[in-house]
């Protein structure tokens, strides 16, 4: 039986970051992946010859995030060109133009929120999980412009189409991090080695230091005794019907990190 420090659940962003880290780390680790590709929902795949991306697109790093990650396990993200217009689509007039239209009055309102949100710390941000943006916003201003170009921004980002559906704190996380780290409300690349190319690089971190990632790997199973984690199961067929037996490899592990929405059920056998 198959013996690692950690099991890592899924090859997408933090899965790859998860084992690269723990790898250079010296633990023995597996990571499986269900599908036949890296990169989860920020994949692409070859399709007639061309590279299509069917997830992320930019990068939305100042350099503390993934860029850091690579540094720790000796790789380099590359940073592609960055426009600091951040053009945006005008539905109105059906053309591009700068995000600063948005916001083309008087700057001191926006110059007081942004300052209150540098000055705010980051554990205070977790209050506002469960609160929207505009209360955030409402404490500093009441100058609509402001509330509109934040909550323009939050659409962009989160992809719906509404802003109170979002957590003001991943709004306010994001944005503080980018005025911070490049002093612009949004700083986002392509990635120069593409986005199959970052997920490979981490990918060879973690074998390099020792790990292994297995794609199409499904785990079925955490094994959990007497409230112990055990080790996962991963069944011989690719397809597991509910209720129905099914031939598994046991890969023994006292530690299990799961980043996918699981399918997989955790299970304490009697
Ligand atoms: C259309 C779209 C566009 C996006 N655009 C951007 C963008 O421009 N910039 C940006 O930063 N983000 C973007 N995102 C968000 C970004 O892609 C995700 O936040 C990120 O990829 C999530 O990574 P993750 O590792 O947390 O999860 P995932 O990528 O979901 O990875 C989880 C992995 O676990 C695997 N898995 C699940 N269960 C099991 C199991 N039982 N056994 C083995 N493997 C398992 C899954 O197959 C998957 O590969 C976009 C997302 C989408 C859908």
């Amino acid at each position: 039986m198959d013996k690692y420090d950690v099991v890592v659940i899924g090859a997408g962003a933090a899965g790859l970051s998860a084992g690269a880290l723990l790898a250079k780390e010296g633990k023995s680790v597996l990571v499986c992946e269900r599908s036949p590709y890296l990169g989860g929902r920020a994949l692409a795949v070859d399709d007639e010859g061309f590279t299509v991306n069917i997830g992320g697109h930019l990068i939305e790093d100042g350099g503390s995030g993934l860029t850091k990650i690579f540094e720790n396990v000796g790789k380099k993200l590359i940073h592609g060109k960055v426009n600091a217009e951040m053009p945006v689509w005008d539905h109105e007039n059906q053309q591009w133009g700068s995000i600063r239209d948005r916001y083309a009055t008087d700057k001191t309102e926006l110059k007081k929120v942004i300052k209150a949100l540098v000055n705010t710390p980051w554990e205070e941000l977790d209050n506002w999980d469960d609160r929207n943006l505009r209360d955030w916003i409402h404490q500093y201003t009441d100058d609509q412009g402001v509330v509109d170009l934040f909550e323009f921004l939050s659409v962009l980002e989160c992809l719906t189409d509404e802003p109170w559906d979002h957590s003001a704190s991943d709004n306010l996380f994001v944005r503080k991090m980018h005025y911070q780290e490049r002093r612009m409300a949004a700083y986002s690349c392509w990635p120069g080695q593409g986005w199959d190319g970052i997920w490979q690089d981490l990918a060879d971190a973690c074998t390099e230091h020792g790990g292994e990632v297995r794609l199409d790997t499904a785990v079925s199973r955490v094994v959990i005794e007497n409230r112990e984690v055990k080790g996962v199961e991963i069944p011989s067929e690719s397809t597991i019907l509910p209720g129905v037996p099914y031939e598994a490899e046991m890969v023994e592990t006292g530690c299990v990190i799961s980043t996918g929405r699981p399918r997989c059920a955790a299970t304490n056998p009697p």
